[in-house]
């Protein structure tokens, strides 16, 4: 019945032998926040902060953003809210920027490679987002690192930003979505705060198909075992520091992915809002010991046909 569904939304989800995963949503503007509450989301793993630029025609201003990230961290009254700093490039554009064309956007000025060229974007951003961490539990995710020169960069200007504006620390955590990152989780947990797996493009890296690509969409399957490998080595790597791990990628959000991911060792899924009680009611039909064994079996796949085989 209905009350009893709106219940078990509520509830955590925790395994048959009580494991407990996080499950978190991935929102894109502050008036997500409320829905996310009411399916059940225990946070946000994810906040895609490249749609306050998009479908206007200027950056929006400091301000502008600080009341959007301040507004979320107030709706969480104290949950984890996992800001991402700006994704721009790829797939997503921004016609206002007057960003060059490039013939690999995917492989280009990406993510926090743009950042670096462009400190008006970064450097506002950043005050807005430590501006705005005095009212929440905000943390600082930078999109497309691959290597520790980069993570190394943008703690520097985060540190500085924070530094002027006084304001306290908050985590600073990176997206793993770039197979070197994955290769080298062990040399990045040493130093960031935490780490959250992108599945959409980690595979479309690792498996060099493009993630929109009509023709390769049945291929470019997040599940696939080069990509589960790379996301147990990353798990690892964080278990060994003590580091917390989400994935916020579409594979979380599939019930299979979800059980997966879980068994590998991650601490928390961030998926869309409707998709919120159906991961917290999959996790709850099995033990760890399970998810565990299932993982450990998925791993030694030859074909994502393996793998989706197994259940
Ligand atoms: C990802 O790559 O899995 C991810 C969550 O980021 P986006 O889809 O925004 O690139
Ligand atoms: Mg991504």
């Amino acid at each position: 019945d209905q009350a009893a569904a709106r219940e078990a939304r509520h509830q955590p989800a925790t395994t048959r032998d009580g494991h407990r995963v996080e499950v978190a949503a991935n929102i894109n503007r502050a008036s997500d926040a409320a829905s996310a509450l009411e399916a059940g989301a225990e946070g946000v793993g994810l906040m895609r902060t490249e749609f306050l630029f998009l479908e206007r025609d200027s950056i929006p201003s400091e301000e502008e953003q600080e009341r959007e990230y301040r507004a979320m961290a107030e709706s969480l009254a104290g949950r984890p809210l996992i800001i991402r700093t700006l994704d721009i490039g790829g797939d997503k554009e921004v016609p206002y920027l007057g960003l060059a064309r490039e013939d690999n956007s995917f492989l280009g000025m990406r993510g926090i490679r743009l950042c670096f060229e462009r400190p008006d974007l970064f450097v506002p951003q950043l005050r807005a987002i430590y501006r705005a961490a005095r009212h929440g539990d905000v943390r600082i995710m930078f999109p497309m690192i691959s290597t520790l020169e980069d993570f190394r960069r943008a703690k520097g200007i985060a540190e500085a930003v924070r530094a002027e504006l006084g304001a306290p620390q908050v985590p600073l955590g990176i997206m793993v979505e770039v197979p070197s990152a994955a290769l080298l989780a062990e040399e990045f947990a040493r130093e960031v705060d935490f780490f959250s797996i992108g599945t959409n493009d980690l595979t479309q890296y690792t498996l060099a198909m493009d993630r929109l690509h009509p023709q390769l969409a049945r291929q470019t399957d997040a599940l696939h075992p080069a990509v589960l490998r790379m996301i147990d080595t990353t798990v690892r790597a964080a278990q060994r520091h003590g580091r917390w791990v989400g994935v916020c990628g579409g594979a979380a959000g599939e019930p299979l992915g979800a059980l997966l991911l879980s068994g590998l060792g991650v601490h928390e899924l961030s998926v869309s809002v409707p998709q919120v009680p159906a991961v917290k009611a999959a996790l709850r039909e099995h033990s760890m010991t399970e998810l565990r064994e299932l993982a450990a079996r998925a791993l030694t796949c030859a074909s994502a046909a393996e793998v989706r085989a197994l259940v």
